[in-house]
């Protein structure tokens, strides 16, 4: 699929979106079968971010009620992973924090002791988004138990500037590229509904193909007050993110991809249909800073819909490795792949 190919189904009329949802759907079955993939997140350090990203309610340039707390205890982060797997059915749990990057060594080795229990404890695949990390601390977090880094682009490079000034969109390459070099899973996307224009939500998707990530998050918009991005809102139709599903489907169609955040508002009474138009992950729980539907709620439409949830779990953990071999010293080196 070329960009003038991608930029046709992306602007299609209302009367093709279904055609065209049918076509993406193909795709997801022959790459992704008939299965959903579950994943959850806990906020472990909230508010107080020097960076001024324009639809973030966590950031210290905008004047919003979100809380804001020091990173959670190991005790807290672990007990939200087992929460994740047992009541939610989360197949993979996310740790994030807030700010462009973790900034002491202390809160690395907490995040990294917390992976290392969740690891051995549960079936959940690892994975943390907190914000710019060096090659030397992705190491030290995979020989931990990290699997997969969260760390999305959040836009088009030609609209970054629109979107943030406090950092440049290399840097966030920089990281992802860093996470690849080392083999671990990637996981990057975006938010939309910021005033970018089809081509720019296009540019993304090939930005992301060329990343060759495995997994790709889109967030549609949810207008936080306060934020700049709420006072220029201009809301999505839920045909035109059917359409931004369907188009990532074939510029991507192997990855991983689903809406998180924003997806009971964006798409309304259509919400079941992201699954017709190429998704086949979400996010249950809790958004980062908003309320997310109830757990149950998205299982039973996921029966609903004839889909199966993807119950796939890591199956390289420490705990379980290291049992087999019989030696606690091969914990670090389980992770080098
Ligand atoms: S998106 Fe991340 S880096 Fe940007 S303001 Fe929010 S917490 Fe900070």
């Amino acid at each position: 699929m070329d960009l003038k190919d991608a930029l046709k189904i992306i602007g299609a009329g209302d009367d093709e979106t279904f055609e065209l949802m049918l076509k993406a759907n193909q795709i997801k079955q022959k790459h992704k079968g008939n299965k959903i993939k579950l994943c959850a997140i806990v906020n472990a350090k909230s508010g107080k971010c020097s960076e001024n990203c324009s639809f973030c309610a966590q950031s210290a340039h905008h004047q919003t009620n979100m809380p804001s707390y020091p990173l959670l205890s190991s005790k807290e982060i672990i007990k939200a992973a087992k929460a994740a797997e047992k009541n939610m059915g989360a197949t993979c749990f996310s740790v994030v924090t807030s700010g462009k990057a973790t900034k002491t060594k202390a809160e690395l080795q907490t995040i990294g002791a917390s992976l290392e229990i969740i690891c051995r404890e549960t079936k959940l695949n690892r994975c943390v988004s907190i914000g710019t990390l060096t090659k030397p601390e992705l190491l030290e977090l995979k020989a931990k138990g990290l699997k997969r880094l969260h760390h999305n682009l959040e836009t088009a490079k030609s609209f970054f500037d629109q979107v943030c000034t406090t950092h440049t969109y290399e840097e966030r390459l920089a990281t992802i590229k860093a996470a690849k070099e080392i083999g671990l899973e990637v996981c990057s996307g975006g938010i939309f509904g910021l005033g970018e224009s089809l081509e720019q939500r296009i540019e993304l998707a090939f930005t992301l193909k060329e990343l060759n990530v495995e997994s790709v998050p889109i967030n549609i918009l949810n207008p936080i007050p306060g934020t700049p991005a709420a006072a220029t809102y201009r809301p999505m139709r839920p045909l035109e993110v059917l359409r931004l599903i369907a188009t990532y489907r074939f510029i991507l169609p192997t990855a991983d991809f689903g809406i998180f955040g924003g997806r009971e508002k964006a798409l309304g009474s259509l919400q079941p249909l992201m699954f017709l138009a190429g998704a086949n992950v979400t996010l249950v729980g809790d958004y980062l800073t908003t309320k997310g539907q109830a757990p149950e709620k998205d299982l039973q439409m996921i029966k609903d819909l004839g889909l199966e949830i993807d119950n796939e779990t890591c199956p390289d953990r420490i705990g379980a490795v290291s049992k087999m071999r019989g030696n606690r010293e091969v914990h670090s080196q389980v992770f080098e792949h």
